[in-house]
């Protein structure tokens, strides 16, 4: 039983509980497994949606729970104990919409966050660029100022849910100017061409695309803040993001966990169940030592958020840390579970397997986290 901070985490545990078994986990297989070109579940995001998971953590005034962000990363670490993808489906709701929340004109939120947070809308959060993804600074799709409106021309990539998006935020620089500024875009308009990518590993149920701007015409209102601050507002919107793919990591491995205890209780081996052997249970052992550690760390980072203190070090260590003890929980429920686990139709650990791995590249990849805290520990 994952541990509470307060009594309330359990009713949202139970409610995500709740809403997985009846929506999710009757489909979960059809969605990881579905021929390609891939559809994008728009009938549960619009549930979630409608359940409130959506924007937890945004103002009621703007459509939202108005919860703390601890709430909201319970929220997505229940979804991703029981569908990994759907946890991402959630945390990109929050990741596309943070920028309005916190940067945009009173007139954006009121346009655009409650539509988003009802699952109506579908909202993309567009920065890397295939010569720009660490550096993502470096990004040269570029706005022309006309009299009327901003005109924008470029390529981005690895765009989750960019193929559904009825908006996205899409960070890119001004002409002749030197800092990169942010922009609401609605997609329906001419020059917006998506495409899903293929061949996805892991964390299938949600779509990515490559997006060509193509002369996208934005009306002046859409920029998003104010003029240069594109890249602070990205790496501030981040920030939070990391804190959910620790929730992610911790989720997935709370899964790993339980699944390979179960089997390891089950699985007969020599005259006995494998979990009477030493060297399965002190895989266990780390297992959940390391998770518990992860935890706290998510837990640490979020409380951190809700007080307004700095997080960024916090975030990234999270990050950093839960992505990996991710990737260790996989791999050894992957020996625990043998053959069973390696084979997909026997076991849900192939599937944690190819879901896990992304955790460790997006939203910055585990060596940029370690430029972050190196910077924060030594001094820059
Ligand atoms: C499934 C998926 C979903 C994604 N969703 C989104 C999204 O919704 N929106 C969005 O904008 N982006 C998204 N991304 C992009 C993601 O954030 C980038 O893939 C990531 O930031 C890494 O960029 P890159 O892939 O170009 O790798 P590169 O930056 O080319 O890195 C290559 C390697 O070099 C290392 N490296 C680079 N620079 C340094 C350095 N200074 N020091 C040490 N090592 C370094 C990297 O860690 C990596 O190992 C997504 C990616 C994936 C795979």
């Amino acid at each position: 039983m994952p541990y509470n901070m307060y009594p309330e985490q359990q009713a949202i545990r139970d409610d995500v509980k709740e809403f997985c078994e009846r929506e999710i986990l009757p489909v979960s297989a059809e969605w990881d497994q579905m021929p390609e070109p891939r559809k994008y579940p728009f009938e549960i995001y619009r549930k979630m949606g409608d359940v409130g998971f959506i924007g937890y953590a945004t103002p009621k005034e703007y459509g939202g729970q108005g919860r703390s962000n601890l709430d909201y990363i319970t929220v997505i670490e229940e979804l991703s104990y029981h569908d990994a993808a759907f946890g991402l489906l959630c945390a990109i709701g929050e990741l596309a919409t943070f920028s309005i929340t916190h940067f945009g004109s009173e007139e954006q939120k009121q346009k655009y966050l409650p539509k988003c947070m009802s699952g109506e809308y579908v909202a993309s959060f567009v920065l890397t660029e295939p010569d720009a993804g660490s550096d993502a600074a470096h990004c040269t799709t570029e706005a022309v100022e006309t009299d009327s409106e901003y005109v924008l021309n470029g390529e981005k990539i690895f765009i989750m849910h960019g193929d559904a998006a009825h908006i996205a935020v899409v960070f890119c620089r001004i002409k002749d100017k030197p800092k990169m500024s942010a922009f609401i875009v609605e997609t329906d308009q001419p020059g917006w061409q998506a495409t899903t990518l293929k061949q996805k590993l892991g964390m299938r149920a949600a779509t990515t695309a490559r997006i060509i701007l193509k002369d996208v015409k934005v009306p002046k209102e859409n920029l998003l803040g104010d003029v240069g601050r594109g890249f602070r507002y990205a790496m501030t919107t981040l920030d939070g993001a990391r804190i959910g793919v620790g929730a992610q990591a911790v989720g997935l491995s709370q899964r790993a966990l339980d699944e390979s205890v179960a089997y390891a209780k089950k699985r007969i081996a020599f005259g006995q169940p494998v979990a009477k052997l030493q060297a399965i249970q002190w895989m266990i052992a780390d297992m959940s030592v390391k998770l518990e550690a992860a935890r706290m760390m998510t837990y640490k980072a979020a409380h951190m958020q809700d007080k307004g203190e700095k997080f960024s070090f916090e975030a990234a260590q999270c990050k950093l840390f839960c992505s990996e003890v991710a990737n260790f929980c996989v791999d050894k429920a992957m020996q625990i579970h043998a053959g069973y686990g390696y084979i997909g139709e026997f076991s849900p650990i192939e599937k944690l397997y190819r879901d896990q791995r992304v955790l460790e590249i997006y939203e910055g990849t585990s060596e940029i986290q370690r430029l972050i805290i190196a910077a924060n520990v030594i001094g820059r």
